[in-house]
């Protein structure tokens, strides 16, 4: 399989059992695991999803997955990395608590958990790049060291990045904490007082307690802030603004550079399977009842990120007959593909082969 092919399987509404059924029968029939040898230690990258969410890839696939690569013989495990936000991911054993009731234990999937980053998100190698923002960057120490990795994705769109795809789950997901805020230190929100009700939701999700409530009112210390955009994407009353100026785009351009960085720890051992499942307005670290933005649609899969992300984003728009701006958060959304390809990370151009 060359980089360039994006195979996409389309739901064919048979039920989410079947289909995640027919992907797994899928990757092997078209040899998808035939880069893995025996005895690699291979990561499985994804997301167990915030308390409250739905949206998350269904630990079902995992077990047909982990199924898969016993057959194998590799040593496969799944792994993920802590959050800037103080939500019930942020350190490991928070993090792992929350998988086990979302159903990614040992025994319902077959493969063990292993946090990326350590117990508080701070364990991490140093990878060397030639980019414009980072001359290295700071991955979560077991992805950088495992054999290879799997990257399953859910699509979303996001309040920052625009949409979440296989360059998020790899440039943010595999970052360690310090790689988290590196890549988020561009921009600051400001409160519209005349919206604020006062709640106090964000001051719960800010990760740095730069928020405190004044009267009715919260207020940002900006001393404080570092930026995360967390306070934006969870107030429901439309009361935190940014002055991006360029910044969407700088952001973007920083996380396609981490996760350039991921592929380069794993010198191009990767493949990609992202789900167009549940494709929701906001990723999974947003606790809200499950929306869909477009019908279900399937899966794409293959051995470049931007290509990936390049179809799935294309699949999505064709079905929703609008840009994904207008269905989701209305901020740039192709940068990180632009991007990797000045970068020479990645190509947009796919050959789209339908199974
Ligand atoms: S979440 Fe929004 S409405 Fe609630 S206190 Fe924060 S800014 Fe105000
Ligand atoms: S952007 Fe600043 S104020 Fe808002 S959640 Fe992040 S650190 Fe807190």
């Amino acid at each position: 399989m060359d980089g360039k092919t994006v195979y996409y399987l389309p739901y064919r509404g048979e039920g989410e059992e079947s289909f995640y059924k027919r992907v797994a029968e899928t990757a092997e029939a078209q040899g998808w695991w035939d880069f893995l040898q025996p005895r690699q230690l291979v990561g499985v990258k994804t997301h167990f999803g915030e308390e409250g969410t739905e949206g998350f890839v269904s630990p079902f696939f995992f077990k047909l997955l982990a199924s898969s690569l016993k057959k194998r013989k590799v040593l496969g495990f799944l792994t993920e990395t802590a959050t800037l936000y103080t939500g019930h991911r942020s350190n490991a054993v928070e993090h792992l608590q929350l998988a086990y009731r979302h159903g990614f234990t040992y025994d319902e999937v077959g493969l063990p958990l292993i946090m990326a980053d350590g117990l508080t998100g701070d364990e991490d190698v140093i990878v060397p790049i030639k980019g414009k923002f980072y001359t290295h960057v700071k991955i979560a120490s077991q992805v950088a060291k495992a054999n290879a990795l799997i990257v399953v994705s859910h699509m979303t769109g996001h309040a920052l990045s625009g949409y979440g795809g296989a360059v998020k789950n790899l440039g943010m997901g595999c970052a360690s904490r310090k790689g988290k805020l590196s890549q988020h230190a561009v921009a600051q929100p400001v409160i519209k007082t005349k919206k604020c009700k006062g709640c106090g939701l964000c001051l719960r999700w800010c990760p740095r307690g730069a928020i405190r409530l004044e009267g009715e009112k919260a207020f940002i210390q900006k001393e404080v802030c570092i930026g995360c955009g967390e306070c934006l994407t969870v107030c429901r009353n439309g009361a935190v603004g940014f002055d991006w100026g360029e910044t969407y785009e700088r952001f973007q351009e920083k996380l396609t550079e981490y996760a350039w960085g991921v592929t380069q720890a794993l010198r191009g051992k990767l493949f990609y399977i992202t789900f167009l499942m549940k494709v929701t307005k906001d990723c999974d670290c947003m606790p809200a009842p499950l929306s869909r933005i477009v019908e279900d649609m399937g899966a794409v899969a293959g051995r470049d990120p931007i290509a990936v992300d390049s179809a799935a984003l294309d699949l999505v728009e064709r079905k929703a007959g609008r840009p994904l701006s207008e269905i989701a958060h209305a901020v740039p959304y192709r940068v990180q593909i632009e991007y990797a390809k000045e970068l020479g990370f990645g190509q947009p151009d796919y050959r789209l082969v339908e199974l």
